[in-house]
Parts: C-alpha cells; structure tokens; sequence
C-alpha cells in the first residue's frame, strides 16, 4: 500500500534525522582577532542588563576594569550592532566611536593600573541571545524563555565583551527581567530584588573567563539542589509541568560530578554548577561555566531513558568546566583541547556508569566512522581548525584513549593534573599539553604527535590493536564477521550469540544478519532472540524484521509491552501495516503512550487512526486537531517537525499548520528551517496548497514571509 510505505520510509528518515542531532553538538570555533591583550589588561566587568524580552531589546550598563600594559591610542571592546552613549573614562567623558562590530574608545593610554571605562548601550540581538515564545499572540501553554549561545555566536550580541578567547575576564552581571520567570546566569547568586514588574538578580564571579562562556537562561523554573561528594553545589532546573521527568533526565548527575573530581583529581574550579534545560536549543548543550544550558529534547521519563538519555552531554558539558573553561586554547586551531577532553571525560563518566563494554562500543563505533571519512580521503588533522565535529569530538576522545595507553594510567593522570594546574584561567595550545604530558611519563611524545595530533589519516590499525584488548569486541567482530555468510553455515554461531547471558551489542548483530530472511531457521533464531528478554535485541527485531510470520505475530505483538519507544514505534506500524484485521486491537493498546520527547508514538498513533476511520470514527476530527496542533509555531520544533510530515503524507494541512510552516522557514534552528523550506517548496507544487499559502501570507508580516515570497516572486 503505498501511504503505508511512505510513512514508513517517512518514520525511518526520522529516526535517523533524529540520531543525528543527537550525536552533533557542533560547536564552531572562535573567530580570530587582531589581539590587544598585549596592550591592555581587562579585570573586572560590572554589568546591569536590562532584558526587555516583549520587544526582544537589551538596555545596559557595564563598567570595566582593567590595566593598560604598554602605550597606544585605541581601546576595542567588541558589541554588535549596539548603540553606545555615555562613554566614561575614569569619570571624564572620553572620544569614541562604533561600527556594527565594536566601540574604539580613543585616548592617549599609558601604563596604567585600575582604569575604569563606562557606558550605557542598547541592542536588538539577532542572534547570541533568543526570545522564545514572547509574541504577544501566542497561546498561554506556550512556554516563554530567554537563553543564550555564546560558542559559535558571540556574547557580544548582547553583552560588550570580547569575541577573542584569549581576554579573559571576572563578569559580575546583574540581569533585570519580567518578575515572573526565574533567571540563571554565570556565579553565585548574590542578591534578588523585586520591582513592580520586574526582578533584578545579582550575580558573582571570583575568577576570570573567556567571554564565549557567559551565558544566561530565563523562563518558567523550579530548581532542586543535591550535593557532591566534596560538598559542591549542583542546581537543577526543569519545568514544573516535568517534575516527573526529572530524575531520569537528571539520573547519575551527582556520580558523574564525583567521578570526574576523582578522575581528573583536581577539585571542580568553579563556585557552584547549574544545569537548565531550554527549547529549541542551538546545541545539545553549551558548558558556559558553571551553567550549563542544554537542549529541553533531552528531557526523558524512565523508559525513554535507555534509547537516549541526557548522560553523555551531562558528563561532556561538566568536562569543559576544566577542558575549556578552566584551561581554554588560544585559538580555534587548538579546539580539540576542548572537545576531544570533553568527549574522552564523558566516555570516562559512562564507563562508569555503563561498563567496560559501553566504554569499547562506543570507541568501535567512532574508529569505524573515523576509518570510513579517512578511506575516502576525507580524514583531517586534529589540528586542522575547519575540521568537523567527528574530527574534534571523536578522533580528540581517541587521541587521549591512546595516549593513555601509552604513558600509562599513572603519568596521564598526573601530566593532566599539572597541565590544569599549571594553566588554570589562561590559555594554552596543544604543544603546552604535550610538554606536560612528556614529563610526566620521561617519554618523547613526538612520534605520537606526528601519529594522531598532526596526520590527517586515522590510525586504524593502532585503533583496532587497542579495541582488540576488551574481550567483548574480539567475540562481537567475530561475529560481525559472518554479515556475508550463508545463515545454514553462520547458524550455530548466531545461536550461541544468544546464549543466555546474551551482550546488548553482540545479540543486536546476530539479529540484524536475520534481516529479510524467512527460512524456518531463521523464525528459529528470531525466537531465540525475542526469549532473551534483552530490550535491545527485540529491538533490533522491531526495526529490522520485514514481513512478520504468522508462526511468531505473538511475539511480536509482545514488543508493543517493552520498555522502548523505538520498539514500540516500530512494531506499531509494523503490525498495523500487516495485520489489518487486528488494527483496532493494536491501536487499543497503545492508546496511552506518548514517547519520546517528539511524541513519536503519539503523532503515529494519531496519524493510523486518521486512516482506520473504522477505530473510532467519532474522534477522527478531535485526532485530526490534536496532530495538526503540534505544529503551533509555539510549539518545540522537534514536535512541529514530526507532526508537519505526517500532516504531507495524509495531505491534510490546514490554515494554521501552513502559517506555521510559513513561519518555519525563518527559524534559528538550521536544520528546520532548512526542513520547513523543503516542504513549503513541495507544498507550493500543489496548486491549491499555493493558493492557500498566498493567502495566509497576506496576513503575516514581511520578515516571516520573505522565504514564501522569494520562491512565488511576488
Ligand atoms: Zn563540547
């Protein structure tokens, strides 16, 4: 039936769509500028930053400290497209001037300690800083917000600051903002004073920072504090309409913060850790230091917990607090020192947590996209600073794997702990790195360097001699290795692959050889594999399994029980598909489910009972309402996302789902606008689709309809 493998094909390109924003918390290197550190020293900013989030407009004023180191006649602070009034120097109205970029204060500085410049600014951010939701026409469940992203953006969107790495500052920021939302920002929390309509909230910093790491949140939260081992603060936020969420959202975070004291073994740098989650985030998380911003799609129940949780970003995110925030690189050619550590360090976190297994898994699966990018000569120098997030992230974490093995467990340890020490609050590059690393071991590092810092080609043979010490990966690429083998030759091995107790990753492998096969052997290992009872291997069987023999539909249907929304997905359509006298039965059972933070179960489920009119034919319009409802511009794209695909295959848009789309195209998140842009082409094939679109553009304003109008000419 055709709809039916669309939406099938729809669904998996999603599943993947959705893998792959998990795994890409791309974060762009700064950008480089001439430096002036050399000239001059900034201490101290004291800033008092009004948020005015109904009309998307910051009103500051900021007093900077600082020392000037060595003659010259011009100060840069950098501020985008801001305006600029009240320019002081120690008191004394002073020269200067601004372009969209910066203020240049002129004077004739001369050493000097102490020196105070003010000024008052105002700016319309267009990026940095996010308004979410505060259009006055939106629906009171909208969820208002405010955040910022200040890596791969500039702080200087919104906060004159400096967009060079190397300036590093102590922020003491004041925020005013609308009284009834709560606020997170870098630093302890001083002081909260109320106005009419407003609070003003006090916060301190003792250390300096680079000014890519501010970073504020506000919106609607509640908070819970747990304690580390070694009494440091760790504040949680989430929605009060999550509070059920939170533990498995937040599970282990207090075991992470232990282990990497205890690993890294100098104690966390900063005052006090926070974590918020936010919407429509830019990343999966951003570790401005101490408060760490993440993605809201990472919120999860218990079940949802085991396909996809919050603990690697959890990990990865508080690893920067001293890979990165601490010690922070000169530039962007040094980037994997940020992001190879972070990776390595959250892999270290779940190891723990996971297993030695997971820990190897995890380090397969890299090498294997790592040797495929550099096969096809595409592989890249860690040092290369335009390499990819595959590059910094994965081939950084390997990096380190190896240098471990090669110094020894003792001298990585301690050459991190003096490397850190050595360099906290300044910036290194990776020669600093190395150099500590080679006195801590008495080993010359240089062939090493050569090997995995500066080649671009990846290394796999090394890699594979190293996976080649866990047990687990010998057995599962001894397995792997039977993919092309008959299954009357491979049957023995498969069997015994699922030999109780069977391993998640080797039982996911036999049962992915099985895919489209239907021989009686075959149904005998897929019974084999459903009796294991292990959730990712009847996994596997949901998602690779085609046509469903009759001989084994009741251990099939058994999988709409399992604690897995991909599984559950998966075999709902499968069965639904397959089985279409039993519709009712299947749609019955999954009645309640809502999934993942998409609503992936709930929008399918919706989605089969618009074409099985027969379910329950009294409700076709309220399921109908309820799916094109996810659309609402308000709501997280991640659900607009899902629900827009299902409303193309039923061909069922309605007027606010278009406008919706219109809006979309206009989006902050990349990949949806891109998304929104593809279907709105689509779409505009469709005569009366056109027709309609033009006429709801009519209604909306220039800036939201200026994709729609560059593709109808009008
Ligand atoms: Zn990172």
């Amino acid at each position: 039936m055709y709809f039916a493998e669309v939406i099938f094909h729809i669904y998996m390109q999603k599943i993947l769509a959705f893998l792959f924003i998990l795994s890409s918390v791309t974060l762009m290197a700064q950008e480089n500028k001439i430096p002036q550190t050399e000239k001059f020293d900034f201490k101290n900013l004291d800033a008092y930053i009004q948020i005015l989030p109904s009309i998307q407009r910051v009103e500051g004023k900021v007093d900077y400290t600082f020392d000037v180191l060595a003659q010259e006649d011009t100060l840069r602070i950098d501020g985008r497209n801001m305006e600029f009034i009240d320019v002081f120097l120690d008191e004394q109205p002073v020269e200067f001037y601004s372009d969209e970029h910066r203020i240049y204060i002129l004077f004739d500085f001369l050493p000097a300690k102490n020196k105070k410049l003010t000024f008052n600014y105002e700016v319309k951010p267009t990026s940095g800083m996010y308004f979410i939701n505060w259009d006055l026409s939106q629906n009171e469940e909208a969820k208002k917000q405010v955040w910022t992203q200040g890596q791969g953006k500039y702080t200087s969107t919104w906060l004159p600051s400096f967009d060079d790495m190397t300036e590093k500052v102590e922020f003491d920021l004041s925020f005013e903002f609308p009284r009834d939302y709560q606020l997170i920002a870098n630093g302890a929390l001083k002081t909260v004073k109320e106005t009419d309509s407003t609070r003003i909230w006090k916060f301190d910093m003792t250390v300096p920072m680079s000014s890519y790491l501010v970073g504020m949140a506000a919106g609607n939260y509640k908070s819970k504090r747990l304690t580390s081992s070694s009494g440091d603060e760790i504040q949680l936020y989430y929605n009060p309409e999550d509070s059920l969420l939170f533990e498995p959202t937040y599970r282990y975070s207090v075991e992470i913060f232990d282990f990497l004291e205890q690993e890294i073994g100098m104690p966390y740098p900063w005052q006090n850790y926070k974590q918020v989650p936010v919407m429509d985030f830019l990343h999966g998380g951003m570790e401005n230091t101490g408060a760490t911003i993440f993605s809201a799609s990472f919120l999860t129940d218990s079940i949802g917990f085991k396909d996809r949780n919050y603990v690697n970003v959890n990990a990865h995110e508080l690893a920067h607090q001293w890979f990165g925030n601490l010690v922070t690189a000169t530039n962007g050619k040094h980037h994997w020192l940020h992001e190879g550590f972070a990776t390595y360090y959250a892999l270290l976190a779940e190891k723990a947590i996971f297993g030695e297994d997971y820990y190897y898994w995890k380090l397969y699966e890299t090498a294997e996209k790592l040797k495929e990018l550099s096969d096809s000569g595409k592989g890249e120098s860690l040092m290369n600073p335009k390499a990819s997030s595959l590059t910094f992230y994965q081939k950084g974490a390997w990096a380190l794997h190896i240098l471990r093995e090669r110094v020894g467990d003792e001298a990585f340890r301690n050459g991190i702990k003096n490397y850190l020490k050595l360099y906290s609050f300044r910036n290194v590059e990776t020669d600093n790195f190395i150099a500590e690393m080679e006195k801590a071991s008495g080993m010359d590092l240089s062939q090493y360097v050569k090997d995995w810092l500066e080649q671009s080609a990846f290394k796999a043979t090394q890699s594979l001699e190293s996976l080649r010490k866990s047990e687990f990966i010998v057995n599962y690429l001894n397995i792997a290795a039977l993919r092309e083998t008959s299954l009357e030759q491979k049957f023995q091995f498969l069997e015994d692959a699922l030999d109780f107790p069977v391993n998640d990753y080797i039982g996911q492998e036999a049962v992915n050889q099985l895919a489209g096969l239907q021989s009686e052997s075959a149904f005998k290992l897929y019974k084999k594999a459903f009796e294991t009872n292990n959730i990712f291997v009847r996994q596997a069987i949901a998602l690779t399994m085609k046509k469903i023999p009759e001989s084994l539909k009741p251990e099939f249907e058994s999988l709409l029980q399992d604690e897995s929304y991909l599984s559950i997905e998966a075999a709902l359509f499968k069965l639904w598909e397959q089985f279409p006298a039993e519709r009712k039965k299947y749609l019955e059972e999954t009645r309640n489910l809502e999934g993942f933070y998409n609503k992936n179960i709930r929008m399918l489920w919706l989605t089969l009972n618009l074409v099985t009119p027969e379910f329950e034919p009294n409700h076709t319009q309220d399921y109908y309402e309820e799916l094109a409802g996810y659309t609402a511009a308000w709501q997280p794209f991640q659900l607009r996302e899902n629900a827009f695909s299902y409303l193309y295959q039923l061909g069922a848009f309605n007027p606010e789902s278009l406008e919706s789309l219109i809006k979309g195209t206009r989006h902050h998140i990349y990949g949806f606008r891109n998304y929104c842009r593809e279907l709105l082409n689509e779409l505009l094939k469709n005569e009366e689709y056109r027709q309609q679109l033009v006429e709801i553009s009519e209604n909306m304003t220039a800036e939201e309809t200026s994709y729609l109008r560059s593709k109808i000419n009008r």
